[in-house]
């Protein structure tokens, strides 16, 4: 996926609420490095990756360079989707309003309740806010068998690691929550939840879910018209991603047992369908999964 070097959103807030600047992943490092190697943390905050040492440095400011790499691609991929839902929106005769999106390390507290990072990305309506602990690019890369970067690829400011696309197909289902939100859909759900059985509200669930996927589509689908981002193999990258994070597989991995009326992501198979729907049609329409089959 193509992303460096292209406008970031100005929506991202790094830290876990009021209390947090954004500084805290500075500060943090220079911490470890005072702590585990004895580097001034001035020192370290201010030469960055410019300080010299051994391995465990290395590694260190490594992780560091990975912070923020990945806080500048969240930047790039959301303003990505505002430019893509605020044309949508406008096509429909509607104004988008954009999301905030929180980057928080360990634990934070939304509108929606506390989160810690074992919560998984997720979407608040209260506050309008996407929510995204920083370990989940380290998960994604580590669990979703998606690696680093290519060893010895040279340093082309273009060229993107494999698996970034998935994790902006992750935003992307994120601000796909927002969508239906800012549409009304979500509420009418939440309305509709009240008055049906659990099984039955499960499976409203599963729909919402189902078309925050196929909006993720929609966004893969005129961001490609508008920047050409995507590289060969991303879309199956991203459809990995999903049938990975399909409710049934990860109720597999995690040893328990498969109940379908639990499921509220909807299986690895819907979650791919739908999102191919999307990202084929580049259309909202193509995203009824409340007056279709699913
Ligand atoms: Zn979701």
């Amino acid at each position: 996926m193509k992303w460096r070097g292209r406008e970031g959103s100005s929506n991202v807030r790094v830290g876990g609420g009021k209390a947090a600047g954004g500084g805290i992943f500075g500060i943090i490092l220079g911490l470890i490095l005072w702590l585990v190697f004895g580097v001034d943390p001035m020192t370290a905050m201010q030469t960055g990756s410019s300080i010299a040492g051994g391995q465990s440095s290395d590694s260190v400011v490594a992780a560091e360079d990975d912070a923020n790499r990945d806080v500048q691609f969240v930047r790039v991929v959301l303003r990505d989707t505002e430019q893509v839902w605020q044309q949508i929106f406008q096509e429909q005769g509607l104004t988008y309003k954009e999301p905030i999106l929180r980057l928080f390390d360990g634990r934070v507290n939304s509108a929606c309740g506390g989160a810690t990072a074992a919560t998984g990305p997720f979407y608040c309506p209260a506050d309008q806010q996407v929510y995204l602990d920083t370990s989940f690019f380290t998960e994604m890369r580590q669990n979703l068998g998606i690696t680093g970067d290519v060893q010895g690829s040279g340093d082309n400011e273009n060229q993107g690691r494999a698996g970034d696309f998935a994790q902006a197909y992750v935003i992307a289902h994120e601000v796909g929550h927002h969508v239906q939100t800012l549409m009304g859909i979500s509420q009418k759900i939440t309305e509709a939840r009240r008055q049906v059985s659990e099984a039955q509200g499960n499976e409203l669930s599963v729909r919402q879910e189902l078309q925050a996927d196929c909006f993720a589509g929609v966004w893969a689908n005129r961001n490609q018209q508008r920047v050409q981002f995507l590289d060969e193999g991303d879309i199956d990258e991203a459809l990995n991603a999903a049938s990975q994070i399909g409710d049934d597989r990860l109720a597999q991995s995690s040893g328990r047992a498969v109940v379908p009326d639990n499921f509220t992501h909807g299986t690895s198979q819907q979650r791919v369908t739908w999102f191919k729907r999307g990202l084929q049609s580049g259309d909202i329409h193509s995203c009824d999964t409340f007056g279709q089959n699913i």
